[in-house]
């Protein structure tokens, strides 16, 4: 059924992207922590398996919070499933597999080790992947023949919004645009506020007391280690709370959503975000009814006599069913090689500031107050990430694979699929141009125009050099002067590096940033 890959794309003679049978409703379904879903099931009383293996945890250092929110998951659908599901504590899979003694089915999981590992074992039948609206043989037959740089996300979004009827009008998309990003660019409201209510928060109950005293243990046995703050959970770890909190986005936020998607706030992390990418990335809600939901809720408010604004609805369905489903086959598409990309040659390592989530050492007000928010949270919204955080590491050269590994650990929703093409690609311009036309570098204009950082920092953003001048407006000079040659061909780069030669100061900017280094304070 699948094609091959065209162009210089890796073929689908991987193992790990074969074409898995669709279901296999008479064996024990293994569902890892990220499958935690009902579809994730052939039939709702399907025998299943789930392993809580301590040594993810001691791999890696997470935040916290990401950590309460993966086991917090596990044990509330082990509990929801009763004596349907074997559910085993052990140290790793394999130590939990060797315990299971009938006929198992997983399917697909999320990230290349974890597919070697399950095609391993001749007593697991692996199907294809589930938790996302399109197929990966799908995409593979829409990618064939195309180069890696044809692979555009606004192609393929437009196959998936009509193969699927999602804000469709017969063939053409509603309203007669199929992307109104344009129109979702509004900066930071000047009042501070985007006019909606609080999200709908979960309540935590007493599995969460028992993850918390396990954790605690953990750290104090000197177990594992976590970063950021322990703090209230935020963020659904079931099913039926990812449908509050859906509902309540649909409800009482989507409107709002769309204008100011790109702005930052100093004092309001969640603006009118839906917050699901964590539940999404858990399994715990199938994209294709998201989508679904926001399209009928659409049509709804629209024969109510009260539409809701289509840039809002079509910027949140580009969210779930574009961008996400787009980054999840770029992973698998572009190989296992993609992620050692560093087309930039950058080389430093991460500051301990930043390793350490340390607001306090940073000076600049953006830097600082984000990184607060993520040590707080786990979580800031797709901006802070791309265009502080990245955009900081760009210029700074930080080596690209160690700020994947990074974001993986400390975002609540990062995982290994998520993160490489993301980090890799877009935030880092390490593949060279794949993802990207052109590197997310931007100085202080950007940030001040988008936020309200920049009004409480000791630094100016018109200013590249001197004692006030911005981290950011300084480093974008000295990253144009670093990439010079290396960016010379690229035909967007060539109005901001012709910039460069009218700047007279140049020579003292790059200078200036090569002292201050990875150093924010
Ligand atoms: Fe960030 Fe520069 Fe604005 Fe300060 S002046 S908040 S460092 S962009």
């Amino acid at each position: 059924m699948a094609a091959r890959a065209g162009g210089d794309l890796p073929g689908s003679d991987d193992p790990a992207l074969a074409d898995f049978p669709a279901q296999d409703p008479h064996s024990r379904r293994w569902c890892f922590a990220d499958q935690l879903g009902p579809h994730f099931l052939d039939a709702p009383g399907q025998p299943v398996l789930l392993v809580e293996a301590r040594s993810v945890f001691r791999r890696r250092r997470f935040h916290r919070q990401k950590a309460h929110l993966l086991l917090s998951a596990l044990r509330h659908r082990a509990a929801e499933l009763g004596e349907q599901a074997t559910f085993l504590k052990t140290e790793t899979y394999t130590e939990a597999l060797d315990q299971v003694h009938e006929r198992l089915s997983v399917c697909a999981p999320t990230t290349w080790p974890a597919r070697d590992l399950v095609l391993r074992r001749p007593d697991v039948t692996v199907l294809e992947a589930r938790g996302f609206v399109t197929r990966q043989a799908d995409f593979r037959r829409w990618a064939a023949g195309r180069s890696r740089q044809r692979l555009l996300m606004d192609d393929f979004y437009r196959v998936a919004r009509r193969v699927h009827d999602v804000l469709m009008d017969g063939a053409q998309p509603v309203g007669g645009t199929w992307n109104l990003d344009h129109q979702n660019r509004e900066p930071a409201p000047a009042d501070g506020r985007v006019g909606v209510p609080p999200p709908w928060l979960p309540v935590e109950d007493e599995i969460d007391e028992q993850v918390r005293a396990d954790l605690d243990r953990w750290v104090a046995d000197g177990d594992v280690a976590f970063v950021g703050d322990d703090g209230p959970r935020l963020f659904p770890v079931t099913h039926a709370e990812t449908e509050e909190r859906l509902e309540d986005f649909l409800t009482h936020r989507l409107r709002a959503f769309g204008p100011h998607e790109d702005a930052m706030l100093a004092g309001d992390p969640w603006l009118a975000h839906s917050m699901l990418s964590a539940s999404l990335n858990l399994g715990l809600v199938d994209p294709s009814d998201v989508v679904t939901r926001a399209d009928q809720a659409y049509r709804d408010s629209v024969a109510a006599g009260d539409p809701l604004p289509l840039n809002s609805v079509e910027g949140f369905v580009r969210q779930v069913m574009g961008w996400r489903d787009w980054i999840w086959h770029l992973y698998w598409q572009l190989g296992r090689d993609y992620r050692h990309g560093n087309a930039l040659a950058a080389h430093e390592e991460v500051p301990p500031w930043l390793a350490e989530l340390e607001a306090e050492a940073v000076g600049a007000n953006c830097l600082s107050s984000v990184l607060a928010d993520v040590r707080a949270r786990g979580w800031v919204h797709h901006i802070p990430r791309l265009m502080v955080l990245g955009n900081y590491a760009l210029q700074r050269g930080i080596e690209p694979l160690a700020m994947t590994d990074w974001f993986h650990r400390v975002f609540v929703d990062g995982y290994d699929w998520v993160m490489v093409a993301n980090v890799v690609g877009m935030s880092q311009h390490a593949d060279g141009g794949v993802l990207a036309t052109k590197p997310y570098a931007a100085g202080g204009a950007y940030i001040d125009r988008m936020s309200d950082y920049c009004g409480g920092c000791r630094y100016d953003p018109r200013k590249r050099l001197g004692e006030d001048a911005c981290p950011y407006t300084a480093g974008y000079w000295a990253f144009l002067e670093r990439n010079r040659e290396r960016l010379a061909d690229n035909r967007r780069m060539r109005q901001p590096l012709a910039g460069l030669g009218r700047l007279e100061d140049l020579e003292a900017v790059v200078e200036q940033e090569r002292d201050r280094g990875t150093d924010p304070r």
